[in-house]
């Protein structure tokens, strides 16, 4: 690992903090998961208030929705059929993973950097059947906004967690990664759902 600037979240008054899923201090509902082509999916998702109760009910169903699905690194409200710029992500443990911020959720979150392009394979639990390749920063600054206390973060990350995070962004603007894949020749059938 490189990069002296990113360093720890510690002092770093922007960071996640000690905010954990556990903080909504609601329980969340496993929720069914959206296919493609339904047309929540390919709609742009509302800003949202991320303090209100409806947003924080949906911050646990969606986490609670990522930790039964095998596999699972993220999931967007679109992909629970809500139209709403709230999304979980969590890469712990994934081999490919470098920085790692644990299990958070972000609302109204946007890209404010995002440098290195690099090229990897994608699937999303909306598509199940496929995966492609898509270009990525592999250096990624994100803002949003903490589920419950509304309180702004700003996360640096790389690699596998800027990836997931883009890809979440993505569905929260209604798009997919296939929208993003550079040509049928970048786009693959899936064996196994992993
Ligand atoms: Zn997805």
């Amino acid at each position: 690992m490189t990069g002296e600037e990113r360093g720890p979240e510690t002092g770093d008054h922007l960071g996640l903090g000690n905010w954990t899923p556990d903080t909504l201090a609601v329980p969340g509902e496993v929720r069914q998961v959206v296919a493609a082509p339904h047309p929540v999916l390919s709609r742009p998702g509302g800003e949202v208030d991320p303090t209100s109760d409806e947003v924080v009910r949906l911050a646990a169903d969606l986490v609670a929705t990522m930790r039964v699905s095998p596999g699972c690194v993220g999931l967007a409200a679109p992909q629970i059929g809500v139209g709403a710029r709230v999304f979980a992500v969590d890469v712990t443990g994934h081999p490919k993973a470098v920085t790692v911020h644990g299990a958070f959720v972000l609302c109204n979150a946007r890209v404010v950097e995002a440098t290195r392009l690099r090229p990897g394979r994608e699937g999303c639990m909306s598509v199940p059947d496929l995966t492609g390749d898509v270009k990525r920063a592999s250096r990624l600054v994100v803002e949003g906004e903490l589920p419950g206390t509304g309180r702004p973060v700003r996360l640096v990350t790389d690699g596998f967690e800027a990836r997931a995070l883009q890809h979440e962004i993505d569905h929260c603007a209604g798009l997919l990664f296939l929208d993003r894949v550079a040509g049928a020749h970048g786009i693959y059938q899936r064996k196994v759902y992993l």
